[in-house]
C-alpha cells in the first residue's frame, strides 16, 4: 500500500492506494490559510492517520507520494516557488522530511505530473506508451508521459502548456506572457473573460444569474448559462473550446501521443461539449495523427489527485530500481 497526498488550494486529501489503483483509506482536511504555518503539520497529521488506519486493516504502508501545486525539484524532493495557495511549502525538502518522520520512502512532485502518472498507471491511459494530461482547473497545467517516462524538463517546466500562447497578440497573462491557453480555458480565465464582457452589459443574463455580482461569476456558471442559450456565455465557452482544441492540435501534431486526457474541475463542464472540442481539434491537428490519438475527458475528482500522488511514489521507486 502506498500513501498519496494531494495538496490543493482548499483541501489537502490523503489516501492509501492498493496495488490495483483503488484508494481504500482516505482522510482530508481544509488547507490552512496562507501564513498560518499549518500546511506541513496538516500533511503530516493526515499521513499519520492514513498509515494508522491502513495498519489496522492489516495492510502496512511502504511508501509516500505527495503532489503539490507548484514546481518541484523531484530528484532532490525539494519544493520550489511559487506554490499556489500554500506558499509556506516553498523551499521545503519535503521528501527527506517525511522519510525522517515516518521512516518510509517518500517523494514529492508537481500535482499535474502526479495526475499524469495516475492516469497512465491506473486510469484512462493505462497501457499507453505516451500520454498527455491537460488539467483545466483554477489554473491550467499539463503532464507528459512519453515513451514510458515522465517528462519534467531541464528545470521542471516540462508540460507548462497552460502558458503556451494560443493567440500570439492576445492579452497579458498572469504568468507574464500573453495570449496563453490558461486565459481562455482555465476556470480563472473563463470567469475573468465573462466578467470583462458583462462589465459593459448591465442587463446580461449571466450577470443576473450571478445575483448581480460580477465576482460571483464562476466558470461553472458560465457553462450553465451557455447551455441555457445565453449568447454572452456562449461566446466565452466557444472561445474556451476553440483554444483547447488548438492546444489538442498542438499536442497531437507535436508529440503524437496515444492518449490525451482532459481533466480538472472544468472538465466536468467540458464533458458535455466533447463533439465541439474534437471538432475544434480537427481544425488544427493532422487528421491521421488525431485519428490515432484517443482524446478522453475525465472530470476531475479529489481521489484522482490522491491516486496520482501515490503513483508518483510507485514510479519513483521503479525508476530508482532501474537506474541502480
Ligand atoms: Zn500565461
Amino acid at each position: 500500500m502506498i500513501v498519496g497526498v494531494d495538496v490543493g488550494g482548499t483541501t489537502i486529501a490523503a489516501g492509501a492506494l492498493s496495488a490495483d489503483g483503488e484508494v481504500v483509506v482516505d482522510a482530508s482536511a481544509p488547507t490552512p490559510g496562507a501564513g498560518t504555518g499549518g500546511a506541513l503539520a496538516t500533511i503530516v497529521a493526515l499521513i499519520g492517520k492514513v498509515i494508522d488506519q491502513s495498519r489496522h486493516r492489516g495492510r502496512p504502508i511502504d511508501a509516500i507520494g505527495v503532489g503539490v501545486p507548484g514546481p518541484v525539484d523531484a530528484a532532490l524532493g525539494r519544493i520550489g516557488e511559487p506554490v499556489s495557495h500554500v506558499p509556506e511549502l516553498a523551499g521545503h525538502a519535503l521528501a527527506a522530511e517525511l522519510t525522517t518522520r515516518f521512516g518510509l520512502f517518500a517523494c514529492v512532485d508537481n500535482d499535474v505530473n502526479a495526475l499524469a502518472l495516475g492516469e497512465w498507471m491506473f486510469g484512462a491511459g493505462r497501457g499507453a506508451r505516451s500520454l498527455v494530461v491537460l488539467a483545466a482547473g483554477t489554473g491550467f497545467g499539463a503532464g507528459l508521459v512519453l515513451d514510458g517516462r515522465l517528462v519534467r524538463g531541464a528545470v521542471g517546466f516540462g508540460g507548462e502548456f497552460g502558458h503556451a500562447p494560443v493567440k500570439f497578440d492576445g492579452p497579458p497573462c498572469w504568468c507574464g506572457g500573453r495570449g496563453c491557453l490558461a486565459l481562455y480555458a482555465s476556470g480563472r480565465g473563463i470567469a475573468d473573460a465573462a466578467r470583462a464582457r458583462v462589465a459593459s452589459q448591465a442587463e446580461a443574463v449571466l450577470l443576473r444569474a450571478a445575483g448581480g455580482d460580477p465576482m460571483a461569476i464562476t466558470a461553472a456558471l458560465v457553462f450553465r448559462a451557455a447551455a441555457e442559450g445565453d449568447s454572452l456565455a456562449t461566446s466565452v465557452v466557444d472561445e474556451a473550446c476553440q483554444a483547447l482544441g488548438a492546444m489538442i492540435g498542438t499536442v497531437v501534431n507535436g508529440l503524437n501521443p496515444d492518449v490525451v486526457v482532459i481533466t480538472g474541475g472544468v472538465a466536468r463542464s467540458l464533458a458535455l461539449l466533447e463533439a465541439k472540442l474534437l471538432g475544434a481539434a480537427g481544425e488544427y491537428a493532422f487528421p491521421r495523427a488525431l485519428a490515432a490519438t484517443r482524446v478522453t475527458i475525465v472530470p476531475g475528482e479529489k481521489r484522482h489527485g490522491v491516486r496520482g500522488a501515490a503513483a508518483l511514489a510507485l514510479y519513483a521507486r521503479n525508476s530508482n530500481a532501474k537506474d541502480s
